[in-house]
């Protein structure tokens, strides 16, 4: 084994928190050079090590998707890398901000400055682009970067850990490890930027932690994003993308498409369609490699105990067989379900389902799904379908989401060039390419005063001199 490759020590976390801050404060902040150095470094790591980090997510799920881990988490990464290379130069350089007519011929400049040592905490469902797509931002920015991962994926915890410390010195980018404690202790250091990905409910928790140092946040939250399928819609196009971007990752993806609002005469058809390109894209084999597992028996049984409580109030499952099913259940994979009969009372309709469950409501006017989105959280994502542009824009207009879709799921997430974030009970901040750049940045405002400017005719005594400017 290359000797480089051996896990590194075990630093106690204060440690590890505390070289990078003094780190920070001692040294200049790192060139254009050192920052793309590093940028390539990840690049080689993340190239070098593929296959053993999509195998260490598998182990941990049971089983992850290889195609799906190459998709959303390593290409996504060489992909918002590329981007970054390019455009770091233009993103770093000090921008010509306007000066006003009476302070020329003095220069205004927006000075990005790395704001020093950002934390990144990550959740289980996506480990790899979760925990590195914001340390891009955070690096191209010129910051010093720890990360904890999720204690839900341990063996990618511990092998990024051994890949980071075998590319990178410990002051520039280092991971922790997950034990018992380390979360909380992590929320409470006196970061110079936190970035949390992860449920709402803990966001909180997190955000209270880091306002008590008044670090600032970005948080990548939760919640339940809402499907609508106009009456425009071609509803064979929408059923075959909404199922997919449901199943991908088996409904672990937290821009997933949580509920669909069909009009009522169309439900039956529509929630047959969904179901059938559920079959035809996942089968009906539980071994079936490109279906991903649930990530704990936990996580399992919550989901269960959803589909049950839909049931016992009067919902209608369309699947190819109960969860119960031992062949599905000893592999942890929860057969795709189409539920139709879901009330907004049931607990199904109240939290994140963030699994292969998908409830089909109906409604009979366009404003009466607005007016259900508006009265509930701040979606993180919403998707609409159809091809009539007025209700479109209506529904573009009347409703605040993190970000939207048209005619499809998920690819507003894909576009490097556009913010992704939530809003209100969804997330607070932006990150991905500029956006994360800036997120991470002091955008520090400098003035370079004109020895020809008229200033001084304003220091007292004043006089008259209100009159002479
Ligand atoms: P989670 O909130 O349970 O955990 C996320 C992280 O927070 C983990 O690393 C965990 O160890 C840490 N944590 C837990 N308690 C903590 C505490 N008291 N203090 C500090 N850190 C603590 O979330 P999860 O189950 O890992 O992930 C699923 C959730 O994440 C879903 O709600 C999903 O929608 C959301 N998510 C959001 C995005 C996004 O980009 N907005 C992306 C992926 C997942």
């Amino acid at each position: 084994m290359d000797q480089s490759l051996k896990s590194p020590p075990v630093l106690a976390l204060d440690d590890a928190f505390h070289a990078m801050i003094e780190a920070s404060r001692s040294a200049p902040p790192p060139s254009l050079a050192a920052r793309l150095d590093s940028l390539r470094r990840l690049r080689t790591m993340l190239a070098d090590n593929e296959k053993r980090l999509e195998q260490a997510i598998s182990a941990d799920f049971g089983h992850r998707c290889a195609v799906e881990t190459t998709i959303a988490e390593t290409l996504f990464l060489q992909a918002e890398i590329k981007h970054t290379l390019k455009l770091l130069p233009r993103w770093m350089a000090p921008r010509r901000i306007a000066t006003a007519l009476q302070f020329w011929p003095a220069r205004n400049r927006l000075l990005p400055q790395p704001l020093g040592v950002v934390g990144i905490i990550a959740p289980w469902n996506y480990p790899l682009q979760l925990t590195l797509a914001p340390a891009i931002g955070a690096i191209a920015a010129g910051n010093r970067v720890l990360i904890k991962p999720s204690e839900l994926t341990p063996r990618f915890a511990a092998l990024l850990r051994e890949v980071i410390a075998a590319h990178f010195d410990p002051t520039v980018l280092s991971v922790t490890g997950i034990e018992d404690g380390v979360a909380q202790a992590f929320a409470a250091l006196p970061f110079d930027h936190l970035v949390f990905t992860g449920s709402t409910r803990v966001g909180r928790i997190v955000a209270e932690a880091a306002g008590r140092n008044l670090t600032p946040v970005t948080l990548e939250l939760g919640g339940k994003s809402p499907t609508i399928v106009d009456v425009s819609a071609d509803l064979d196009q929408a059923a075959e993308r909404i199922a997919y971007a449901k199943l991908l990752n088996a409904g672990q993806t937290c821009i997933a498409p949580d509920y669909v609002f069909v009009p009522e005469p169309q439900r039956d058809a529509f929630a047959d369609k969904l179901h059938r390109n559920m079959l035809q894209m996942f089968g009906t084999n539980p071994a079936n490699n490109d279906y991903t597992s649930i990530i704990s028996d936990r996580h399992y049984a919550r989901l269960e105990g959803l589909l049950r409580d839909a049931i016992a109030r009067g919902a209608k499952p369309l699947s190819a067989t109960s969860p119960e099913d031992p062949a599905w259940k000893k592999l942890r994979k929860f057969p795709p379900t189409v539920l139709i009969g879901a009330t907004p009372d049931m607990a199904i309709m109240q939290e994140e389902i963030f699994g292969p469950l998908l409830p089909v409501m109906t409604y009979r006017a366009a404003d009466e799904v607005i007016r259900y989105i508006n009265a509930h959280d701040r979606p993180l994502a919403l998707y609409w379908f159809g091809r009539d542009d007025a209700a479109r824009e209506a529904v573009l207009a009347r409703t605040v989401s993190g970000g939207v879709t048209i005619n499809d799921c998920l690819l507003h997430f894909a576009q490097m060039n556009q913010p992704m974030g939530g809003v209100g009970a969804s997330g607070i901040g932006h990150y991905h390419g500029e956006w994360g750049f800036n997120s991470f940045s002091k955008l520090k405002p400098v003035f370079y005063r004109s020895p020809f400017n008229r200033m001084k005719d304003l220091y007292p005594p004043y006089g008259t001199s209100i009159a002479r400017i």
